[in-house]
């Protein structure tokens, strides 16, 4: 892809961004193209699995590009933990589905030489079996607990994540009906755990539009920016 149309890109969904973040996901693209991305402003991007960040944030490091935050967004095994807390410049999980995965992170925190990595917790709002996800709101709230009693820990509890159904007819509308869920979760945990700044993660390509009128305050967008 040619520099000027990913910059053109960038810019026309930058417009559109409200109050949210973009975070350009670069799973399609390759390291050269995600360079051009940050050489035309954009500093935050996602991967899906820790074997395709890797390389990236290694290259990015030997390059010295400082001002790159990598957000990882896939689904994580536990024995794919100790490598992704080594990434350089990790800036954020977004995709932490239950209270054992949390638990393995902040056993293996020590790997982790960033400042502070923010944790999402991923609910999976479409009750779909292929989404990964809490599904019961005890568990999700124990994991929150549990994050919020660790407060020397530099994993911070930042935000709930999720994204819309897949097999549906009107995915818009699903989409839109997840986001509006995964507000009042956070509007319920917001009170309950007197948190006043829970974030929210929702949007991709095709439903990022819905996402911010729900206020969402990241969105992960890859096939319009890298496609
Ligand atoms: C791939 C991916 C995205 C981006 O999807 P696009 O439809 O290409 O914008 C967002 N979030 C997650 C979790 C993804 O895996």
């Amino acid at each position: 892809m040619q520099k000027s149309e990913l910059e053109q890109r960038l810019k026309k969904l930058k417009t559109e961004l409200k109050k949210a973040e973009l975070i350009a996901v670069s799973k399609y693209s390759t390291v050269e193209e995600v360079e051009m991305a940050y050489e035309c402003g954009q500093f935050n991007f996602g991967e899906n699995r820790v074997g395709d960040l890797a390389p990236k944030a290694e290259f990015f490091n030997q390059k010295k590009l400082k001002d790159v935050r990598w957000h990882f967004i896939g689904h994580l095994q536990s024995n794919k933990v100790r490598e992704l807390l080594k990434i350089p410049k990790l800036y954020a999980i977004h995709s932490v589905d239950s209270l054992r995965l949390l638990e393995e992170l902040l056993k293996r925190e020590n790997d982790f030489k960033g400042p502070v990595l923010k944790i999402f917790f991923q609910v999976n709002t479409s009750h779909e079996e292929e989404k990964s996800g809490f599904e019961s709101m005890d568990e999700l709230k124990s994991a929150i607990r549990l994050l919020l009693s660790r407060s020397d820990s530099k994993l911070k509890f930042e935000g709930l994540m999720t994204m819309g159904a897949i097999r549906t007819d009107d995915v818009r509308r699903e989409a839109q009906k997840s986001f509006r869920d995964l507000r009042s979760i956070r509007d319920l945990l917001t009170s309950e755990f007197n948190q006043a700044d829970i974030k929210l993660s929702m949007g991709m390509s095709g439903d990022y539009k819905e996402a911010l009128v729900e206020g969402a305050d990241f969105i992960r967008v890859g096939s319009l920016i890298f496609k």
